[in-house]
């Protein structure tokens, strides 16, 4: 069983390194964001809750994430384990996650300002599977369209210059405790991820002492 929590300022890399850990190691990714968008998409009563603030680029309230994220981890489907992409943000979610649940690493992505806003900003994302595209290092095949299922690429909503003001201001306030309060229970790593995407994925699974993704795909770290 591996426990994963990776942090980091917006455009940092969390769902791309989220995404091979999951996809090599069997383990469950744990979206906060996505699941909060899934609900102003669905139009559910909790997406008309926080669709301004995220629009704006705010945190949602701490209760109502801690309730999305413990609603999430009970559906008990990471038998091998799962990887937390973006929860907890502050010192007081890191309290409530740690009470129930014991993480085995922390790695924090992180990027200089100036460069998170420049990802951002050429971030697209399906509207219909929720999967993220690069103008800079990861174009689709046709422009404007979804490579896996033909959805519509668009920006995010919130990846306007003010709302990422706001959530790069939120970060810069948050980490260092957010950090402290980690640190005493789980080893927590600092990553340079300003470099290509499969360097600081082999520097990451160097760190958590994982199979470089050199060999192969198996979660058990035999070349495949
Ligand atoms: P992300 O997809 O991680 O960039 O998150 C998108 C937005 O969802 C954030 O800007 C917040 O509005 C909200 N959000 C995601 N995770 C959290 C969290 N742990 N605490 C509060 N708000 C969050």
């Amino acid at each position: 069983m591996r426990k994963y929590l990776l942090v980091g300022v917006l455009g940092s890399g969390k769902s791309t390194h989220a995404a091979m850990l999951t996809r090599d190691f069997d383990l469950v990714r744990i979206s906060a964001g996505d699941i909060l968008r899934w609900h102003v998409g669905h139009h559910t009563k909790i997406g008309a809750r926080v669709r301004e603030t995220m629009a704006a680029g705010r945190l949602v309230d701490d209760s109502l994430v801690e309730g999305i994220i413990r609603e999430r981890l009970e559906q008990h489907d990471w038998n091998h384990g799962f990887v937390l992409d973006g929860f907890p943000r502050n010192r007081r979610q890191a309290e409530f996650f740690l009470e129930r649940y014991d993480v085995d690493a922390v790695i924090c992505l992180d990027v200089p300002d100036a460069q998170a806003r420049d990802r951002a900003l050429s971030r697209r994302m399906c509207g219909d599977c929720g999967l993220d595209y690069n103008l800079i290092g990861g174009r689709p095949r046709r422009e404007g369209v979804c490579d896996s299922c033909g959805g519509r690429l668009e920006a995010r909503e919130d990846d306007t210059p003010e709302a990422l003001t706001a959530r790069i201001d939120d970060h810069r306030e948050n980490i260092a405790a957010l950090l402290d309060r980690l640190r005493r229970k789980a080893p927590v790593f600092v990553v340079d991820a300003s470099r290509d995407p499969d360097t600081v994925q082999e520097e990451i699974r160097m760190l958590l002492r994982l199979p470089s993704q050199r060999f192969g795909h198996r979660q058990d770290g035999h070349k495949t």
